[in-house]
This record gives C-alpha cells, structure tokens and sequence, in this order.
C-alpha cells in the first residue's frame, strides 16, 4: 500500500475539488474526498479578517455580512498585473491595488495588503487538509489543475501558492486535459489517434478547448510509450456563465414583479441578491422540470403583501439564455477553425462536457446539434476535472500506468530584438516540454552587456507581448558589431515553465536563468511568506500549547484544593506549606495567561505545574490512605451508617 498518495486538485474560478485514484490500491478508482461535512465542491472564496481565516461554504455564506474581507474569484487575478486584471475589476467585491513588482493585490478592510498566491493557498490549504483527514495521511503532493490558456505567470503564481499551502505541485496540467483523462481517454493505448472538444461551462468563465490524443507515442516492441495529449486550440470567454444566465433571469422576474405590482420601488441591494438567489434556483430545478413556480414575494420586505407567484417554464428560460449558449457555440467553431490548421483533416471524436452549467439540457442540446455528436456526461460535470488531475497524479506516483501527458505552450515565447521587434523562439502550441534555441549578435561595437527581455505573446512588437523578465548578459569582450555569437536556448519543463540559457560563445559568458515573471512574486517574497507563514505556525503552537496547560493546570488546582480542604488538617505543617506556596504560585500563572497567552511562557508554566504535583505527593498519599480506610470501613459496616471523610 502506498503510503504516500499524490491528491489531483480542480482550482477553480467558483469551485474547487480535490480527488484521489489507485489509493490505497492500484484498483481503487478515481474518486472525489469530501469534506467533513459530506460536501465535494468547497466554494473558492475565503474571508481574512482579525479574527482569522474562513474558507468554503461559511466564508460565501457570510460574505453578504463581510463584503470587504471576503475574496471570491481570485484565480482571475493569478499572476496577473493591475493593468491586466482591469476588465475582472467590476466583477470582484474587494478592492484591488497596485502591489510590489507591478503585481495586483487585494487590499483587506483594515488596509492589510495580500497577493492572489496568499488567498489560493488558503483554499489549497484547506483542500490539502480535507484529504488528509479524509485519507488518513499526510498530504504533501499534488496536481493541480489551470486553464489551457494560462500564461507562464499564471502558472508559476499557482504554483507559489501550493508552496504556501505545503504542498507540492508535481504537475500542472490543463483542465481540459484532466477532463479528458477522466473519462479514461488516453489509457486506451491502442485506440487511434483522437480529436477531443472540452466544453467547459462554469459559474463565471466559459472556455472551449480542442485536444488531440495521439495513444502510444514512442511505443515500441517491448514498451507502450506514453499518450500525448496537445491542445489544439482553445477560445472562451472569461466573462460568460451560468451567472450570466441568472442575471438574464433577474431581469425577467423583475419585469414581472413590475407588472403584479406597478410603482413598486427600484429594488434594494439585499433584494436584487434575493431575486439571484430565487433565478438561480429557478434554474437549476428547470433542469429536471418543464416549468417551476417562484413566490416573488420571497424577495420583498415583510409586509409587501402576500403571495405573488409567477411561472417561469423552461421555454422560456431557453428563450432568455438564448443569446448566452449561442455565444458559446460561436467559440466552438472560433475554435475548431484554429485547431484545423493543425487537425489533419480529421473530424471531431469526442465531446466533453465540463462545469455546471452544462447540466442545462439546452445546452446540451445545441452543443449535440453543433458538433453532430452525442456529448459525455456520465462524469458529474464538476467533478471531471479535479477527477482527471487525480488520474494523472496515480500516474506520477507510478500507482497507473500508461498515459503520459504533452500539454501544449499556449502562447509564443521570444526575446525583445533591436528595434523592438520579438524573434520568437518557441512557438505556441509547441508541445511540453520543449526545447529551441536561436543565434543572436550585437547592433553596435564593442557592445560589453547584452540586454534579454523575454516575452510571451503572439504580436511582432515586444511592447505589445507580455514581458516576463529582463536579464543582462555582462562581461562581453570588445568585438566589432555582429561578431559575437550570442546562443540563447528556451527550455519548457513540463509543467509549462520557463528556463533561459544564453551563451556568448566567443568568450564563453554565460547566464542561466528561471524566469520569474514580473507579475508574480519574487522568490525572496515567496521565502518571505513562507517564512512568516512557518512563525506563524510556531505562534499558534506554542497558543496551543498554552491552552493545554491552563486547562490541565486548573484542572490540578482544583483537585489539590478540595483534597487541601479535606485532609490538609492531617499533613505536617512543612509539606502542607510547600503545597499552599505551589498552588500560590501556579494559580497567579494561570490568572496571568488567562488575561494574555503570551504573558506566560509555557515552559514556565509546565514547571510550576510540575512543581505542584510534585509538593502535592503526601497529599496525594493521604488521600488514597483515608479513601482506602473509608472503603474498608464500609466494607466492615454493610448496611451500616458511612463514615464521612
Ligand atoms: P461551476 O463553475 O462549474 O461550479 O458551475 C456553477 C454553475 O453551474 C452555476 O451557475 C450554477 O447555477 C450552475 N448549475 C449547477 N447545477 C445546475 C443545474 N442542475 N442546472 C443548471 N445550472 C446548474
């Protein structure tokens, strides 16, 4: 039995899952770990405020009593600068500002400052202990999950924050692709090559991926080889979900209301939520049933008057989310258009559908009259992702064997050329890991230092790619211009991260560098957190400490003191004193740390306790003298009237 499983982790914008599979044994299935409480999904939110941190379904329960310490949605700001994150702004309830290293944070009510990592790691943290507790072990390894699209930054912030949490992320691999693994494509070693769609239709982000399996890769004679999954192509839209739909509901339930009761007042703040939370209900039961019966009133103050029910069928829901699906459907083909350059005339094998918007029949429907294909959904559409992450991780821990995965680099990477233009180096939708290297010279004589800017996008000018870091290369010798030989070699390990290695190879200057993107966080900032996140561990021990102590030690108090009352008359005055000055000096503690745990030091209190068991010996022995007297006595006397102590 391993005794070390590997957790596969769904991060998500909404949701987040952690799963398990070939644990504790090889034949043990993928499988979610819930949470104490039963529940699979913990909803990505967290508040951090003075009393701590509260993370899942309390803190989005709360968040309406605690809109400023509450974070939701802060995958869209991983890895990502305040400029970037500009369109996501109105979506968030918390204020976010510019931090250090052009990098976006979220400002708390008491003006604290924290990075996106911060937050992520709090939900990973708590994923990290629910599959322990729901294991049985420790866990300190997993694989988690990120958009097909994220960018080198993106990548490497998700993998800070599992570092904040503990853990270690062994991969990181495509949600699209952890989708299709869950659905056990890819361990069919014989099968022939196949084009895959992942649909994915969420809360808030819809994102539609095409993937290529080709089974097999380097199989020989004697071995399998791996399964390769590419992603072909992706499109979506990071502001389109099912809470779109439920907005689109709103908008109908209020015209309603308006026409059952005309001059009604522009509805509150907590109305509006109330009406979100009636759509959003009405919804999701349209999924079983043709239509469904909404009691407005339900969202009106006390005292509006009564009952006010209306009919929403699901024609009409069809007809109001509509325009939404359509948009999705747009992105299918937007999609499979890009993936066709590369498609090799084939046709579209399999569909999957992913988030749980797609449990909406319409959607269903259009998605099957699109494609000309019947969709999975066997798989709970939540829980394929983090499912499929829990495949792979079976496969990186040795306890499955089979597929292996290629993701795919989403956008181009290169370096910043004279003049501003970008050479790139390794292209997008190169397969991971990669490797590429180009020639470089020098624009003006005796050119000493070489400046590398190196950037990741798809246009011809740097300034328009991001930037993910800038590097000099010193020490060159004088030579004419164009003589030097400058080797700059991009490597992508497997988990989509860059490494840069430049070589002059006239002087054999050399820079090696893993890049560090500017809008993530620095490494020393990553040791800072860590390091503050370890005193911190050490603080809430030693509090835990103190909590014992105060406990057990009242508890001794209170046992010496009642024995003193009983028996003390029996004891000699010396070790009678002994005792009082024991319990003297234990109870002051105990008052002291009550008011302030750090007034006292707990080795200080452990001694004094010590001390009072230790002066409490005769005491103890008198007690057990005259108690055993007492049950002889009784024994002597049945029936008889008992001796008091
Ligand atoms: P996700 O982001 O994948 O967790 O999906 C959450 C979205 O799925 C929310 O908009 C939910 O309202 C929606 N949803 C969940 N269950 C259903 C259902 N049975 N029918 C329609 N929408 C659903």
């Amino acid at each position: 039995m391993a005794t070390d499983p590997i957790i596969g982790i769904d991060l998500g914008t909404t949701n987040s899952l952690v799963g398990v599979s070939a644990w504790p044994g090889p034949t043990d299935l993928p499988r979610i770990l819930p949470a104490a409480d039963g529940a699979h999904l913990v909803p990505s939110v967290v508040r951090i405020d003075d009393a701590g941190v509260v993370v899942g379904a309390l803190a989005k329960a709360q968040a309406a009593e605690h809109p400023r310490g509450t974070i939701a949605s802060v995958k869209r700001l991983m890895g990502r600068g305040l400029e970037d994150a500009q369109a996501d702004l109105p979506y968030l309830s918390y204020k976010v500002v510019q931090g250090p290293g052009q990098t976006a944070r979220v400002q708390l009510s008491d003006g604290r400052l924290v990075s996106p990592q911060e937050v992520s790691a709090h939900i990973l943290r708590a994923l990290r202990a629910q599959a322990s507790a729901a294991l049985g072990v420790q866990v300190g390894r997993a694989v988690i999950t990120v958009p097909a699209y994220f960018d080198d930054a993106q990548r490497q912030a998700t993998r800070d924050a599992a570092r904040l949490a503990g853990l270690e992320a062994v991969r990181l691999i495509a949600e699209p692709t952890a989708a299709a693994l869950a659905y056990g494509l890819g361990l069919r070693a014989s099968s022939p090559a196949q084009t895959i769609v992942v649909y994915d239709f969420g809360g808030g982000t819809f994102d539609v991926s095409v993937l290529r399996l080709t089974p097999g890769v380097g199989a020989t004679a004697t071995a399998p080889g791996a399964d390769a999954f590419e992603v072909l192509a992706t499109a979506g839209d990071t502001h389109l979900g099912g809470d779109d739909i439920d907005f689109a509901i709103v908008g109908w339930l209020a015209g309603q209301l308006q026409a059952l009761r005309p001059g009604l007042p522009v509805p509150s703040d907590g109305q509006r939520r109330a009406l979100l939370a009636l759509a959003e209900g009405a919804k999701i039961e349209l999924s079983k049933s043709e239509e469904v019966g909404i009691d407005l009133a339900r969202a009106l103050p006390e005292g509006s008057g009564g009952p006010l029910r209306v009919t929403l069928t699901r024609a009409v829901l069809e007809a109001l989310a509509g325009p939404l699906i359509e948009r999705t459907i747009a992105a299918c083909g937007r999609a499979v258009r890009d993936a066709r350059a590369r498609m090799e005339g084939e046709g579209i094998d399999a569909v999957i559908l992913v988030g749980g918007s797609t449990r909406m029949p319409v959607v269903r429907r259009r998605v099957r009259e699109h494609f000309k294909i019947e969709p999975y959904t066997a798989i709970d559409p939540d829980e394929a992702v983090a499912l499929g992450a829990a495949v792979q991780a079976s496969i990186l821990s040795g306890a499955t064997t089979g597929a292996m995965l290629l993701d795919v680099i989403p956008l181009s990477l290169g370096l910043e050329t004279a003049g501003g233009g970008v050479a790139k180096i390794i292209m997008r939708n190169a397969p991971v890991p990669a490797e590429a290297h180009e020639m470089f010279s020098t624009q003006v004589d005796n050119q000493g230092s070489i400046r590398l800017n190196i950037v990741q996008g798809e246009r011809e000018m740097a300034g328009d790619c991001r930037s993910l870091g800038v590097y000099h290369l010193g020490g060159i010798p004088a030579m004419p211009a164009g003589l030097p030989q400058l080797r700059v070699e991009f490597r992508v390990d497997a988990n989509g991260i860059l490494g840069v290695c430049a070589l002059e190879q006239r002087s054999g200057r050399r820079l090696d560098v893993q890049i560090v993107p500017n809008h993530g966080l620095t490494r020393q900032e990553v040791e800072r957190i860590e390091r503050e996140s370890f005193a911190f561990a050490r603080q809430d021990m030693a509090r835990h400490r103190i909590a014992d102590l105060i406990a057990t030690g009242a508890l001794d108090l209170g046992w010496v003191r009642t024995q003193l009352g009983r028996y003390g008359a029996g004891l000699a005055s010396e070790p009678r004193g002994r005792i009082e000055g024991a319990v003297a000096t234990l109870s002051e503690l105990l008052e002291r740390a009550r008011g302030d745990w750090e007034a006292v030091a707990a080795d200080e209190l452990m001694r004094a306790k010590e001390a009072l068991d230790h002066a409490s010996v005769p005491l103890h022995e008198l007690a057990m003298t005259r108690t055993l007297q007492q049950g002889e006595a009784n024994e002597q006397q049945p029936g008889g009237k008992r001796a008091s102590p």
